[in-house]
C-alpha cells in the first residue's frame, strides 16, 4: 500500500437556506494514493459534486457551514488561509468541470488561458509558456495545437474543449485531479477516447484522480476504488472488484441494474432506480434510502427510524444498511446476479 495522499474526515458540508438547513455532505470519510483513482458514484443531490468543491476550496465565502478535516499531504485544506489555498490550486490540485464552456472564459483564446494557468504559478517567459501549452494540447490530443492556441473555446468542439479543459487542469502537473462527470455531455466515443486519456496521463504524472460521476460504467474503466453516496452520506465504499463482483448496498444494486450494457438496446438499458433521490432538507428518517429500498422486509431493525451505521462488511469493503451480511449476499446472488 502506497503512502495515503488525500485524507477525507467527517466532513459535513450543510447549508442553511429559507427552507431549513441542507445537509448535502453528512460526514464523509475516504482517502486515496497516488497513482490511484477514487469514483465517486450518486445521482443528482448525492453530494458528491458538493464534496469535490469542498476539496477545492469553493465553498470559501458561500453560505455553506464545512467541517471536518481534508488533508492534502500534511496540510489540512479547510485549516489553511486563502492565499495557501490558491497556491495549491492548479499546481497541486486541479479540477475539470463538467461544462468546459461556462469554466473557459469566452473572450480570450483557449492559449492564452492555459497560458495564465501556468504564469499564475511559475515566472517563465511567454515563449516557453507557448511552448509549454502547445506540448500540452497536443498530449491531450488535440490536432494541430499550434494554430488551436489562438482560437476561442466557441471555436472547439465539445470533445476538443473538454480536451482543452483537461489540458488546463494538467498543466501544471497537479498530484490531485478532480474530474466532475468529465464526459457527460459527451458522445460515446469522445467519452471513451477522453477516459482512455487520462489514464495514460494518471500513468505518466502518477497523479491522484477522483472521478465523480452518476455512471458506474464510468468507475468500472477508470476506478480503483468506488465510493457510493446517497443523500449525502457514503453508502458502499470498497475496490473496484469488489464493489462490482459483491456489491452490498440496495442503491448499489440498483445503480447496477440500471447500468447500461452494450449487449442491451437503448430502451431496455434505461431503467433507473426507483423512485427520487430524497430531499436533502427533509431526509427521510432513518436509511435515507428507505421510501425507495425493495429489501426493507429482510431488515431486523425498522428501516424508517433507525440510521443504519457504516459498517465493514468485508476486508476493505464497507457499507450501510440493517440488512445482516451473509443475507444481503443471498439476496444479491438470487435476486441481483442474474439481472446483470
Ligand atoms: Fe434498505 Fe433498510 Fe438496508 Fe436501508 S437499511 S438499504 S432501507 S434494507
Amino acid at each position: 500500500m502506497g503512502e495515503k495522499f488525500l485524507r477525507v474526515n467527517d466532513l459535513h458540508v450543510h447549508f442553511p437556506t429559507d427552507d431549513g438547513l441542507v445537509k448535502a455532505v453528512d460526514g464523509l470519510s475516504f482517502d486515496l494514493e497516488k497513482g490511484t483513482t477514487l469514483g465517486i458514484v450518486g445521482e443528482s443531490g448525492s453530494g458528491k459534486s458538493v464534496t469535490s468543491l469542498a476539496i477545492m476550496g469553493l465553498h470559501r465565502h458561500s453560505r455553506a457551514r464545512v467541517s471536518g478535516e481534508i488533508w492534502l499531504d500534511d496540510v489540512n485544506l479547510l485549516e489553511i488561509e486563502d492565499e495557501e489555498l490558491r497556491s495549491l490550486r492548479g499546481r497541486k490540485m486541479a479540477m475539470i468541470f463538467q461544462d468546459p464552456l461556462s469554466a473557459m472564459h469566452p473572450y480570450y483564446t483557449v492559449g492564452k488561458q492555459l497560458t495564465e494557468a501556468i504564469t499564475v504559478h511559475h515566472k517563465v517567459s511567454k515563449a516557453d509558456a507557448r511552448r509549454t501549452v502547445v506540448d500540452m494540447l497536443g498530449r491531450v490530443g488535440i490536432p494541430n495545437p499550434n494554430r488551436r492556441f489562438d482560437q476561442y473555446p466557441h471555436e472547439f468542439s465539445g470533445g476538443m474543449r473538454q480536451r482543452a479543459m483537461i489540458a488546463m487542469a494538467l498543466i501544471n502537473d497537479p498530484e490531485l485531479l478532480i474530474a466532475d462527470e468529465p464526459t457527460t455531455a459527451l458522445d460515446v466515443t469522445v467519452q471513451a477516447q477522453i477516459l482512455d486519456l487520462m489514464r495514460s496521463l494518471q500513468d505518466e504524472f502518477g497523479s491522484a484522480i477522483i472521478m465523480i460521476t452518476h455512471d458506474l460504467g464510468v468507475v468500472a474503466e477508470i476506478a480503483d476504488d468506488v465510493l457510493v453516496m446517497y443523500g449525502g452520506k457514503c453508502v458502499e465504499y470498497a475496490e473496484l472488484d469488489d464493489a462490482f463482483h459483491q456489491p452490498d448496498h440496495p442503491y448499489t444494486w440498483g445503480l447496477m441494474t440500471s447500468m447500461p450494457r452494450l449487449d442491451r438496446d437503448r430502451q431496455e438499458r434505461l431503467v433507473p432506480v426507483a423512485g427520487n433521490p430524497p430531499s436533502l432538507i427533509n431526509v427521510p428518517p432513518g436509511c435515507a434510502f428507505h421510501p425507495r429500498c425493495a429489501f426493507r422486509e429482510y431488515s431486523p431493525l425498522p428501516c424508517d427510524s433507525v440510521v443504519p451505521e457504516l459498517l465493514q462488511s468485508y476486508p476493505k469493503h464497507d457499507s450501510r444498511c440493517h440488512i445482516p451480511v451473509p443475507k444481503r449476499a443471498e439476496l444479491f446472488s438470487e435476486q441481483i446476479a442474474p439481472k446483470l
